[in-house]
Formats: structure tokens, C-alpha cells, sequence
């Protein structure tokens, strides 16, 4: 249970003063969680931070206003001109007001014309702020921002915050709304260590809110602010004492101690028809000694698409195989768990390790025939999708559990999974392709060990990248045509239109019926509105050679292993983001062939697309390309984040607040080894932090000790 003096931050906005179901639709649209159905609360409006200031510092008369500039002024009201005909809603009503120098027109176009008069009374002096334009000659200020009475010129702020807005949002409406919130935030005990508070001289939670909320210069919408880099630091100590309460969990109960003479790992390797890369050596090492010790494996193998990790998953599952218990593989879709199942088939044949499938796919009959396989021991590697998570999936001893994540999997499912491991843990070793920039490595996985592939198998041929804008479609297609009577299989990738899956779907299906009037039955489709057996089908045919042309939405995006293709073709690429574009091109380059990839974009390009496509152009490597996505992404673009599927901050940024974010680690790290059940008032201080990021989760985990 979240505390209850939190509970204001987390009341929807709506309880807020002056927010209606309208403002609330807004706010909703502008700063509410990602999540489905999620609306904006009070600590939603907190962590929308200003872009920019507007200096409302006076300027001395009309005279010296300038046009499309900002004005603070004094002025005389002199006159009302109510709007003329009986249409009153549609005419604006016009105030003239002037000054020694001059005269303008405040002009509103639907108010109350009694609120106007009690506003700005004929004969008094008021101040006035707002943006000057011309109309007809004359000088006016629509919809001044603010007004005041001169005896009241302290409640009209002389620099006011300008924050990212949404249309029907006004800057100043949301300031009332964000000022209503931050009357809502309560004092709260401090969490951060005294002396490292002192010595970095930061301010309390509280006042490096409102701090941040009511900048007063540049230097204050800095990353490097001293407001804005402690509540950095608070998101980064909740996010790494989340992760290391977790990793504390994985690893309290001794794991297995896994060793085997290596015959099985033998047998597999001397069938397969290549050698193993020094990199895949060295992670096998670093595995074996994981899991031969008796403390639990927490590795994450990373990789870039190709680099060969699925083998290696492989022989480490062999080794606990040999051991005596059991391994579960699991795969982020099903088109990959079925595919995983043919390669690892295919592999572990040599060592007759028993290999059996299990997605939501497999029911009645079938799957209670797995199921009890599974119980009695008959089975050495199961693979399957987050099916594998369900209560019912029992092992008889499980001992390794292998997940090819692509982030797609969270914490919690990682967890039910291990749980599995009867008695003692099972060994745990996550994949990913995405190379992960050492900074974020730290926010999504914490402490984890990392084995690293960074040698490609040999034999690689680099992949030729261009970039054409999409009014050379029909060349394109041409160049298709001729490859395609050469024998090469091409993927053809359709873009991410919108939020909504259909609409990708429908921009493939409209592909695909052009590509086959031209190509006829060799184009193949599929997307994610397909069933399982449908995509399998088309996969198979494109595996198989009889399709030539895969046409798809970003389906294929991830393991997908097809040797012969050779093409492959994303359109709107600029939508794509950089992380997308390398997992893409990753699936061609793998045969014997020479290999191209081919970026349709559609003009003109925005600067940082521009940027992505030429780096794409630039290298293949992986690592390189994921820091150049950090820092295209500035740390902020919430699309590459979530595509990428990282920890999206609110308050911090990367690398910016690299340091931050190794103190944080420490101090989560040493926090714990001190308290590991953060008990006490200490303890209580830092679950209350855990709360405000929302990371009850961890606090959960906690309890359930
Ligand atoms: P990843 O999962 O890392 O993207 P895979 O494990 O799917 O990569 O491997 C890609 C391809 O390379 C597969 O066809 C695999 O059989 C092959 N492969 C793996 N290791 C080697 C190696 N050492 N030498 C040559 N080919 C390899
Ligand atoms: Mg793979």
C-alpha cells in the first residue's frame, strides 16, 4: 500500500482547483503514464518540467512595444466596444487602453463581457502582459496572459515557466493546474544520505519541486541544476534500489551449483558445422564458472544481432542438462520460440537432448501431454513464450532459465519464471541484441554480470547500406525485379504508421498488393494480425525459398533467421528509430551472398532522422550505433526509449546524469548490504522514495521476503 500522505500526488488531477473534465482530457493527453487507460495525476503535472522562460520584465511604454514580442506594460483602460451585432460570440470584444505614449486594443473572443468589466474598469490603471501583434493598423494584445491591478503587480511573475503544451492547453492553464499541484506536495522525511546532501548542497525534495516549477534564469532549466540534479538522483536511487532489491531476491537463495563433465556440450559442438568465436568461448567461460558456483547466475549475454548468442545458450543449457535438472527457453513472440525450437532442434540433436515447444498455441490433449513430460523429467529444454509463465507449467528441477528478452519481458516476469526452479534457484541468463550503451546497462539491469560478443562470426560480409528518398520507388522496385530473377529473397519492411497496429497492417497489406501484381505469388505477408499458423506458414515458405518477397510490418524485427535473404528494404525508415533500423538490417548479411539494405524515406527528412540514416550508412557496429542513439535521442525522445523499451526517466537524463546515476548505484548497493529489508526509519524513508517513482513493485517484492 502506497502511504497515505502520497496520496494527493497520485489523486487524479480532477481534484485539483479549476481542472473540469475538459482541462482533464487535456492533461490526460499531455502528461499521463504511458500505460493504457491511464489518466494524469497530480505527480504526472510535477514531473512535466518547463522548457523555457518568458521574461515579463516591464518595458517602459505602448510606444516600445514591439510586434510579436512579449509586453508587460501599465496602462489606462479608456474605453469598452463591446462586440457588435447580436452574434456577440463571434465578434470580439475590444478594450482600448493607452498610455502617454500610445494606445492598443486588448481584444478577447469569447468572454464574459461582466468578468471584462470587473477586470479592467474605464479609468483605472492596470498592468498588463501578453504578446503584441498588429491587426488593421493597430496594435493589440488577444487574450492578455496576465492582468493585474498595479498595487497587485507582485502576483504577475516577472520570468514564468514555458512547458511543453498540447492544442486547447494554454501555457497558463497549465500553470494553475501545475501550481495546484504543487500545493499538494507534502514535506517528506529526507531520504539521501546527510553528508552526501551536504556536500553536494542540494535543496529538499519539496523545494527542488517547486524550484524547478519557478525558475529564475537559464542556469535553472540546466541539467547540471542543483534542483533539478537532486530530483535526478531521486529517480536514479529509486530506480537502482529497485534493481538491487530484485537482484538481492534472485540471488538469496544459493543457486545451483551446475557442473558437468562436458560430454553433452561435446557432442553438440563437434556436430555443428562451424567453430565456435572466441567471444562465444570467453561467455561460455564466464557461464560455466556462474553456474559451477553456488551462488546464482545473474548474466545478461550481450550481443549483436548475429553474433551467435543462441548457441551459446545452448551449451550452457546442455551443461545443466548434463547436471541433472532441466532448462526453459524463452522467446519473445511465438514466430521466435518456433523458430528457436527448429535451430536448438536441429543443434541439440547430436546430444539427444529432448527439445519440446510450448506457446499458447499447444492446448487440450497436446498440452497436458507436455505438461506431464515436463513433471516427469522427460523433457531437457523447454521453449516457449511467456505461456511458460503460467501457474499450471511445472518442472520436474529446473535448472537454467535462458530469456531472449529483447526487453520485452519485465522484472515480474523474469521472476515467476525463476520461481519455477524448485527449492534452490535456477541459474538465470538473460539475451539481449540490443547493444546497450554501457550507461543505460545500469538503469535496466543494475548489477547484473554482462558477457559480451563482440566479434562476429567469420565469414560476415558487410551489409550495403543506402538511403533513397521513396519518389525512387520505382527504381527501387526495378532493382527488386532484377534481384529477384537472380534468386535473392527480399524483406520488405512497412513502417510504423501510428500507434494503432491496424494501420501498420493496412500500410503492408497495401504494399503487398502492389509488390504482387507485379511479383505475383512470390511475395509473401505477414504482420501481426495474423494467426500463428498463418505466419508460420509464410515464414516457412520464405525460409524455404518459395517466397521471394517477405513484405511485413516490424514483426520480423527480432531473431528472425533467414541465410539466403539478402535484401532488405525498410520503408519510411526515418520513422524508424535507430535501435529498430540495426535489429532490422541485422536480418540480412548473414549468408553467402553480398547483402544490401535499403532506407526509403520520404522527404524532406528532420534533422535528427537525417542523422540516423547517415549514421546507419556510416558502420554496422552495434555499440557504436547505440551510442549515437543516446545521443540523437538527447536522452529525451519518448519513441526511441519505448521502442527501445529502456527506463524511461522523467527527471533524469543520460549521460548527463551519468555521475548521478553511479552514485545512486553505490549508495542502493550499500544501502541494502546495511539494511536489506529496509527496515527502521531509514528504511522507511527510502520506501516512501520507492513509492513517489512508482517502483512499489520492488517494495513488494520486499515484503513478500
Ligand atoms: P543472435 O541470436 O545473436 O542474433 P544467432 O544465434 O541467431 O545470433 O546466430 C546467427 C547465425 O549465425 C545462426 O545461423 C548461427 O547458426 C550462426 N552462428 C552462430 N555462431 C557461429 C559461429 N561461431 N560461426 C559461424 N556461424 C555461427
Ligand atoms: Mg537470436
Amino acid at each position: 500500500m502506497r502511504p497515505p500522505r502520497l496520496a494527493p500526488l497520485f489523486a487524479s488531477v480532477r481534484a485539483l482547483k479549476g481542472v473540469g473534465p475538459r482541462i482533464e482530457g487535456l492533461l490526460d493527453k499531455l502528461v499521463a503514464p504511458r500505460q493504457q487507460g491511464a489518466h494524469a495525476r497530480a505527480i504526472d503535472l510535477l514531473w512535466h518540467l518547463p522548457v523555457g522562460l518568458v521574461d515579463r520584465a516591464r518595458i517602459p511604454s505602448i510606444s516600445q512595444a514591439q510586434m510579436g514580442e512579449l509586453a508587460t506594460l501599465e496602462v489606462r483602460v479608456a474605453e469598452h466596444r463591446p462586440g457588435g451585432g447580436r452574434r456577440g460570440a463571434r465578434a470580439p470584444y475590444r478594450i482600448l487602453v493607452e498610455d502617454d505614449t500610445g494606445a492598443l486594443e486588448l481584444v478577447y473572443f469569447k468572454a464574459d463581457p461582466n468578468y471584462l468589466k470587473r477586470l479592467l474598469p474605464v479609468g483605472e490603471t492596470r498592468l498588463i502582459s501578453g504578446k503584441i501583434e498588429a491587426y488593421d493598423g493597430w496594435l493589440q494584445m488577444p487574450h492578455p496572459d496576465h492582468v493585474a491591478a498595479v498595487d497587485k503587480a507582485g502576483t504577475l511573475p516577472l520570468i514564468e515557466p514555458v512547458y511543453p503544451l498540447t492544442a486547447g492547453l494554454s501555457n497558463t492553464t497549465l500553470r494553475k493546474a501545475i501550481d495546484g499541484a504543487l500545493r499538494q506536495v507534502p514535506t517528506l522525511p529526507e531520504w539521501i544520505d546527510a553528508a552526501y546532501l551536504a556536500k553536494q548542497a542540494w535543496p529538499s525534495f519539496a523545494d527542488a519541486i517547486k524550484r524547478l516549477h519557478a525558475p529564475e534564469g537559464d542556469a535553472d532549466l540546466l541539467p547540471s541544476s542543483p534542483a533539478r540534479s537532486r530530483l535526478a538522483y531521486d529517480e536514479l536511487l529509486a530506480n537502482q534500489l529497485a534493481l538491487a532489491i530484485i537482484r538481492q531476491r534472485l540471488k538469496k537463495r544459493a543457486g545451483k551449483s551446475l557442473a558437468a563433465s562436458g560430454k553433452l556440450r561435446r557432442a553438440i559442438v563437434g556436430a555443428l558445422p562451424f567453430a565456435l568465436t572466441a567471444a562465444q568461448q570467453r561467455a561460455l567461460t564466464e557461464i560455466d564458472a556462474d553456474m559451477a558456483s553456488g551462488s546464482r547466475m545473474l548474466r545478461l549475454l550481450q550481443g549483436d544481432v548475429g553474433s551467435g548468442k543462441t548457441v551459446v545458450a545452448l551449451l550452457a543449457m546442455a551443461t545443466a542438462v548434463e547436471a541433472g535438472t532441466q532448462t526453459a527457453f524463452m522467446a519473445p513472440t511465438e514466430l521466435l520460440a518456433r523458430q528457436h525450437l527448429a535451430t536448438l532442434r536441429g543443434f541439440a540433436e547430436a546430444a539427444n537432448l529432448r527439445v519440446a515447444l510450448l506457446t499458447g498455441r499447444e492446448r487440450g490433449k497436446e498440452r497436458d501431454s507436455i505438461l506431464d513430460a515436463l513433471k516427469a523429467g522427460d523433457i531437457d529444454i523447454l521453449i516457449g513464450t511467456h505461456a511458460l509463465f503460467q501457474e499450471t507449467v511445472a518442472f520436474r528441477d529446473l535448472g537454467l532459465v535462458v530469456i531472449d528478452e529483447q526487453h520485452r519481458f519485465g522484472v515480474h516476469q523474469r521472476l515467476a519464471l525463476q520461481k519455477k526452479g524448485t527449492g534452490t534457484g535456477a541459474e538465470l541468463l538473460v539475451m539481449t541484441a540490443t547493444p546497450i550503451p554501457r550507461t543505460l546497462l545500469l538503469t535496466s539491469y543494475g548489477d547484473m554480470d554482462v558477457s559480451r560478443l563482440d566479434e562476429k562470426p567469420p565469414g560476415r560480409k558487410p551489409v550495403k547500406t543506402s538511403a533513397i528518398p521513396l519518389e525512387r520507388l520505382d527504381e527501387v522496385i526495378g532493382g527488386v525485379a532484377r534481384a529477384v530473377e537472380k534468386g535473392a529473397q527480399i524483406y520488405w519492411v512497412c513502417p510504423l504508421v501510428a500507434e494503432s497496429e491496424l494501420l501498420d497492417v493496412a500500410a503492408a497489406e497495401e504494399r503487398f498488393i502492389e509488390l504482387r501484381a507485379r511479383f505475383g505469388d512470390s511475395v509473401g505477408l505477414v504482420h501481426g494480425k495474423l494467426t500463428g499458423k498463418d505466419k508460420d506458414a509464410v515464414m516457412a515458405r520464405f525460409a524455404s525459398g518459395a517466397l521471394s518477397i517477405l513484405v511485413s510490418t516490424t514483426v520480423i524485427e527480432v531473431g528472425v533467421d533467414v541465410p539466403n535473404a539478402s535484401i532488405m528494404i525498410i520503408e519510411h525508415a526515418e520513422r524508424f528509430g535507430l535501435a529498430q533500423l540495426h535489429q532490422l538490417r541485422g536480418r540480412v548479411g548473414r549468408g553467402a551472398a553480398e547483402s544490401s539494405c535499403i532506407l526509403l524515406y520520404k522527404q524532406p527528412l528532420g534533422e535528427t532522422a537525417r542523422e540516423r540514416l547517415n549514421v546507419m550508412r556510416s558502420t554496422e557496429d552495434g555499440f557504436v550505433i547505440a551510442e549515437e542513439d543516446l545521443r540523437l535521442r538527447g536522452g529525451g525522445e519518448v519513441l526511441g526509449t519505448r521502442q527501445s523499451g529502456l527506463p524511461a526517466f522523467r527527471i533524469a537524463i543520460l549521460p548527463e546524469h551519468q555521475e548521478l546515476l553511479e552514485a545512486a548505484r553505490d549508495s542502493a548497493r550499500l544501502t541494502l548490504s546495511r539494511n536489506p529489508t529496509l527496515e527502521g526509519e531509514d528504511g522507511e524513508r527510502l520506501r516512501l522514495l520507492l513509492y513517489l517513482f512508482e517502483r512499489d513493485d520492488a517494495v513488494k517484492l520486499m515484503r513478500a521476503g
